[in-house]
């Protein structure tokens, strides 16, 4: 399969849909983003990396950074986990309060913002210093070194966190968040402040396609079953309430974040990172998806 040539081709049939989708705008730090950048990159289970466009440009990660700190936290827990979040798709925004009342404080599942405030507050809990360690996590998994988080963002982000403490302390109330809520908050902005480029995030997802073991280092992350839980969690929650119509278009576990980045994988095979910025109305990358919807029509090849 040249990879290469599938994305540059890719790349010149998505580039003229600049314009369809809107940049994240509630935060100034991302409304300030150029919005005509777009980048796509592949890594391989032989250890080869494709790139084209942008695909070398920093960017922020966001919600991409829930797959991390679940992983980090499904790594010590097991069954005990899904008492306080759910594994259902939510049919809902990923910023929304609406189920949380009458599920008890329960969140749906653990990419929403409020099941991934619950995995960031269980991740506090085992590790005494987490913004270090979920840095150190992302580096290890992305074979790279050069991974930090972009300050005017978290910044950015603690400004505008009314919305996700008001989904903290309602969980709070219902006895679901240990963790004092400014220093929840505080690793939450930070952890989705992230800055990588599409190279460091398509590669950074190998331990997934490799089910749950590192393959830069070996190391296994997560059990097969746990790896194989997550992938299907991706599949089904990645996208919010356009996880049905991504597996429906694409047909691969998945995550996005309101940056404009979005990774991808086929277990055994590859993960492939697309970011561009303008979002469509879920806030997901709109030439993030029409870049992944082609690759797997083009390859010929999804999970399915
Ligand atoms: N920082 C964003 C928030 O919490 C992340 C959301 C996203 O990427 N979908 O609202």
């Amino acid at each position: 399969m040249n990879y290469q040539q599938i994305i540059d081709k890719i790349y010149n049939e998505v580039k003229p849909l600049f314009g369809n989708g809107k940049v994240a705008d509630y935060i100034p730090a991302l409304a300030n983003v150029n919005p005509k950048q777009f980048g796509i990159a592949i890594a391989t289970t032989d250890g080869k990396v494709y790139g084209t466009g942008d695909y070398q440009t920093k960017f922020s990660i966001q919600s991409i950074s829930k797959v991390f700190t679940l992983t980090m936290v499904m790594h010590h827990y097991d069954e005990e986990l899904w008492e306080c979040v759910g594994r259902e798709p939510s049919g809902s925004p990923f910023n929304s309060l609406v189920q949380l009342e009458y599920e008890h404080g329960i969140p749906r599942n653990p990419f929403i913002n409020a099941g991934a405030l619950v995995i960031t507050d269980r991740l506090m809990n085992l590790y005494p210093r987490p913004k270090e360690s979920i840095l150190n996590f992302i580096r290890e998994m992305a074979d790279s070194p050069d991974i930090y988080f972009d300050q005017s963002v978290a910044r950015s982000e603690l400004e505008c966190a009314d919305r996700n403490m008001a989904l903290g302390y309602f969980m709070k109330s219902f006895g679901n968040i240990d963790n004092a809520m400014e220093s929840l908050i505080d690793v939450y902005c930070n952890q989705c402040s992230v800055t990588m480029t599409c190279e460091e995030l398509a590669k950074s997802f190998m331990y997934l396609v490799n089910h749950g073991v590192n393959p830069y280092t070996g190391q296994r992350i997560l059990s097969v079953s746990k790896s194989k839980r997550l992938n299907a969690l991706m599949l089904t929650c990645g996208f919010y309430d356009e996880s049905g119509d991504f597996a429906f278009r694409v047909g691969m576990p998945g995550k996005s974040g309101v940056g404009g980045g979005i990774v991808a994988i086929i277990p055994g095979k590859l993960s492939i990172a697309v970011w561009s910025p303008e979002l469509d109305k879920h806030g997901n990358s709109y030439m993030g998806i029409e870049t992944l919807e082609r690759f797997t029509t083009d390859i010929g090849k999804s999970i399915f």
